[in-house]
C-alpha cells in the first residue's frame, strides 16, 4: 500500500502550504494577510472567526457503549503547606469517545496510526455538507454520493486534501445518549440509531477526491446500524482519518473556512482525543 501523501497542495510546505491554503480560500479582513507574518495574522484572527469544533470532557461525555468512559480523578486539589496552590489529575478512558479522531490504523492493519498522521493532513480546507434533510426524514441515514454532488453543485468541486464534514443535525442531541445514540444500553451496540456515511458515498470520496479526512456530527462515521462499519473500513484502506462527535458543525459555512485538527499524539494509537478549531473566512 502506498502511503506518500495525497495532498499535494498541503504537503508542500507547513505554513507556506496553510497560508497558500487560506488565500485561495477566502479572503481575510486585514488587508495585511496573510502573507506578511503568519503569527501576526493568525494573532489577528478575530474571536468570532473561531469556532471550537470539540467537545469537553467529562462524566457526560458519549463514548462508544463497549468502549471505557471518560475519567478525570484528582490528584490533588489545595493549597500546600508552602502556601501555592496546587492541582493534578489523572485521566483514563477510550480512545474513541467525545470528540476525537480515529486513526486510519483503526480499520487498516498498515494505516496510519495517530502519531503517523502528517501534519499537513490536520491542517485543511473544510467542506460542510448539509445532510440535515436526509437525517431528519430517516435516523440512519446514510448520505449519498448525490448529496454530496449537490453540495459540490453548488459550492465547487471538493479539493484534494480538504476535510468533509457532514452536518447531519444530530449535535442537538448531545450529550443524551438515548437520543444521541438510539440506545442507551450500557455495553450493548447492536441497537443504535444516527445518521453516517454511505459504502458508496466513502469510496466516492476515497478514489475520486482524495480527502485529508472525514468529520461528522454523530458518533460514527457508519450509521447506527451498522455492524461491518464499510464506510471506516474504505476510508481507512486510503490513509483518510475520521473526526466524529464534532460539536458546532451549523457554524461551518459550506466552503471556505480552514481546520485545524491537532489529536493527542499517542504513539502506535488507533485514534485520540482531538480538539478540532476552524477558522471563518
Ligand atoms: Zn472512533
Amino acid at each position: 500500500m502506498n502511503f506518500s501523501p495525497r495532498r499535494p497542495a498541503l504537503a508542500a510546505a507547513g505554513w507556506a502550504g496553510l497560508l497558500a491554503l487560506i488565500a485561495a480560500c477566502g479572503t481575510p479582513s486585514s488587508p495585511t494577510a496573510p502573507h506578511a507574518d503568519a503569527a501576526a495574522w493568525l494573532a489577528a484572527v478575530p474571536a468570532d472567526r473561531l469556532i471550537d469544533l470539540s467537545y469537553a470532557f467529562d462524566t457526560t461525555t458519549v463514548y462508544w457503549p463497549t468502549a471505557r468512559r471518560f475519567e478525570r480523578i484528582q490528584d490533588a486539589a489545595g493549597m500546600t503547606p508552602e502556601g501555592y496552590w496546587y492541582a493534578a489529575n489523572s485521566i483514563c478512558g477510550s480512545e474513541h469517545g467525545g470528540t476525537h479522531l480515529d486513526a486510519p490504523q483503526h480499520f487498516a492493519r498498515d494505516g496510519w496510526t495517530t502519531d503517523r498522521i502528517p501534519i499537513e493532513a490536520l491542517v485543511a480546507p473544510v467542506r460542510a455538507i448539509d445532510a440535515r434533510a436526509g437525517a431528519a426524514a430517516d435516523a440512519d441515514h446514510a448520505v449519498t454520493v448525490e448529496e454530496i454532488r449537490a453540495h459540490e453543485a453548488a459550492h465547487g468541486p471538493i479539493p484534494r486534501g480538504a476535510v468533509v464534514v457532514l452536518h447531519t443535525g444530530w449535535g442537538d442531541r448531545w450529550p443524551d445518549l438515548k437520543r444521541y445514540l438510539g440506545d442507551d444500553t450500557p455495553g450493548d451496540a447492536s441497537r443504535l440509531h444516527f445518521p453516517g456515511l454511505s459504502e458508496a458515498a466513502a469510496r466516492f470520496l476515497a478514489v475520486e477526491r482524495g480527502p485529508a479526512g472525514i468529520g461528522i456530527d454523530t458518533a460514527s462515521i457508519d450509521p447506527g446500524p451498522s455492524q461491518d462499519f464499510r464506510s471506516h473500513r474504505v476510508l481507512a484502506a486510503a490513509n483518510i482519518y475520521a473526526l466524529e462527535n464534532l460539536d458546532n458543525v451549523e457554524r461551518l459555512p459550506p466552503a471556505g473556512a480552514t481546520l485545524i485538527a491537532l489529536p493527542m499524539k499517542i504513539a502506535n494509537g488507533s485514534g485520540g482525543p482531538v480538539r478540532v478549531l476552524a477558522i471563518l473566512p
